[in-house]
């Protein structure tokens, strides 16, 4: 069975120890698919090159700072898979990858993982967000990756695609203009097919510059709608904003097409 593509929004780490509309998702997609294990891209393992773990135990990496105790304490235990990791590397090929087991499990990915798979029973296998990959090499180096959903691996990406720190407010409610603007020029981009558009993000001008001020949370998408086929079908799920200026919207692509998967927030 064809594994899906998933990108996460993951927002804020509370998530990991809240129940809410986001992890009630997660967990949902988590009952939907068992693969052998997953390809977990995530904004927080942000470097020059491109960096993929082959530890049979991957570190737990607590990269927060001022959140309450009980986020340190929380554990996800999965196993890594050299057989994975030796796919990766075969299929970017070994000029364009290297093996570093220095970074981990990070909190855009146990944040969402500790919800969709509790019992972190399916192994894991981290891989770094290039900075010095432009957005077309991103989406190309996701190509390369996709035949590997055809193996039994599920692909997660998890970054946010509106993701201004800077302008956050912490005490808001409504949405700035140009997160909206932005998340749903993506989203209609998407649900269109027309991913040449999410790679040409910075055509959008002011928008995007505030909507992506760096590119360590968008830069997942792209990885990961390079491993979209033609026969994938879209669903969204988790279409909200946090703070005024970070977007939670995920996609999920799936040649079975999917259920609803309904945010009841
Ligand atoms: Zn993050």
């Amino acid at each position: 069975m064809k594994m899906p593509a998933i990108f996460v929004g993951h927002g804020s780490p509370m998530n990991a120890i809240e129940t809410n509309g986001y992890t009630r998702v997660w967990a949902r997609i988590g009952q939907m698919y068992k693969s052998k294990a997953i390809l977990m891209i995530s904004a927080h393992w942000y470097k020059a090159e491109t960096y993929i773990q082959d530890a049979t135990i991957p570190k737990r990496i607590y990269d927060i700072y001022g959140f309450p105790e009980a986020l340190y304490k929380l554990r996800y235990p999965a196993q890594g898979d050299k057989e994975l990791t030796g796919k990766v590397v075969a299929a970017l090929g070994q000029s364009a990858i290297s093996i570093d087991n220095s970074w981990g499990i990070d909190h855009g990915a146990w944040s969402v993982l500790g919800h969709m798979y509790p019992k972190a029973k399916i192994p894991v296998v981290r891989l770094s967000v290039s900075n010095r990959l432009n957005p077309v090499q991103q989406f190309e180096m996701g190509k390369k990756l996709a035949h590997l959903r055809l193996e039994g691996y599920m692909i997660i990406a998890s970054g946010n695609i509106v993701h201004n720190l800077g302008l956050a407010d912490f005490y808001g409610i409504d949405p700035f203009d140009f997160a909206v603007n932005f998340d749903d020029r993506i989203e209609t981009a998407i649900i269109n097919g027309d991913y040449a558009a999410c790679v040409a993000y910075r055509d959008l001008g002011d928008t995007a510059r505030l909507a992506v001020p760096t590119t360590d949370h968008y830069y997942p998408l792209l990885v990961l709608l390079g491993t979209v086929g033609k026969n994938d079908r879209v669903t969204v799920f988790n279409k909200a904003y946090e703070y005024g200026s970070l977007s939670m919207t995920g996609y999920l692509f799936d040649e079975d097409g999917t259920e609803s998967l309904t945010n009841d927030r």
